[in-house]
């Protein structure tokens, strides 16, 4: 068991058939999950479900497996397909620095014909950025829901800071790297998507979005959130998850529309399918 920021993890290593997976998620034809579990820890986590799939009986945040196979990855099964590392936990969340799984991954995707995207929201990815510069079809893409840093430790208690997380799209950028602000999820009232686009637009490539869901217990946790940090929003949050309202996004999702053709930003929007 270790410790990470005050949180008691609990380690444990998994061993699995191959590191792809193939998925039926939209753009993608194969993912990555380095690991099971995520320290990081978001108050949102949407990959909480995974739970259900381990044999922890600690919650989401509090246990993670190291994935190990003597499988190699077959880069020819890939060739010209679409693979995200990762969908269901930080491919550089903080075991990362200990256990290196990803950058093992990494190494036997360097000379892969498949485009590689890589979803984060820690400054660590910088470490294989010696890796980033070989590879062929690459791309980075780092999460943000918010600038307010007092806010993100309460919502994203153990990622990069924010700061870190701009310079961070700053140094890939510099460094050749296809860059993606991943506007992720958009958190009614406080995500303001515009002011985020200002902020990281002149070192970013693209731009993806992607609505809060909420499901079970994170549900729970991002409701008790709202009732004790943001009181007014309540009713909001009820009318789009309780009544099922789909109203609210619906209109962001015309603004962002609107806002990145006006300014022409290349973007895709997840949730509305463009
Ligand atoms: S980084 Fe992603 S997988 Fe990890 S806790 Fe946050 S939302 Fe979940």
């Amino acid at each position: 068991m270790a410790s990470y920021y005050g949180i008691m993890v609990v380690e444990d290593k998994t061993r699995v058939k191959d590191y792809l997976n193939k998925t039926k998620l939209k753009y993608l034809d194969y993912v990555i999950n380095p690991y099971v579990g995520c320290p990081n820890k978001c108050l949102y986590c949407y990959a909480a479900y995974m739970s259900s799939f381990s044999k922890h009986s600690e919650e989401w945040g509090e246990f993670i497996d190291i994935k190990h196979t003597n499988k190699k990855i077959n880069t020819f099964k890939i060739k010209n397909k679409k693979v995200m590392i990762s969908t269901v936990t930080d491919p550089y969340n903080s075991y990362e620095k200990k256990y290196k799984i990803t950058r093992m991954i990494m190494e036997q995707l360097v000379k892969s014909e498949a485009l590689i995207t890589i979803v984060t929201k820690s400054k660590l990815v910088l470490r294989d950025i010696d890796l980033l510069k070989k590879m062929k079809k690459v791309e980075v893409a780092v999460s943000i829901s918010l600038l307010d840093e007092n806010l993100k430790k309460k919502i994203e208690p153990n990622s990069s800071s924010i700061k870190e997380r701009l310079e961070t799209l700053k140094v890939l950028k510099q460094n050749g790297i296809r860059t993606i602000v991943f506007i992720s999820p958009i958190i009614p009232e406080i995500t303001d998507f515009k002011r985020i686009i200002e902020a990281t637009k002149d070192f970013t490539d693209e731009y993806w979005f992607d609505k809060l869901n909420l499901r079970s217990s994170f549900k729970t946790k991002m409701f008790r959130f709202i009732r004790e940090e943001y009181p007014l929003y309540k009713t909001i949050y009820e009318d789009i998850y309780n009544k099922k309202n789909s109203k609210y996004f619906d209109e962001i999702s015309d603004e962002v529309v609107k806002y990145c053709e006006k300014n022409k930003i290349s973007y895709k929007n997840f949730y509305a399918g463009t």
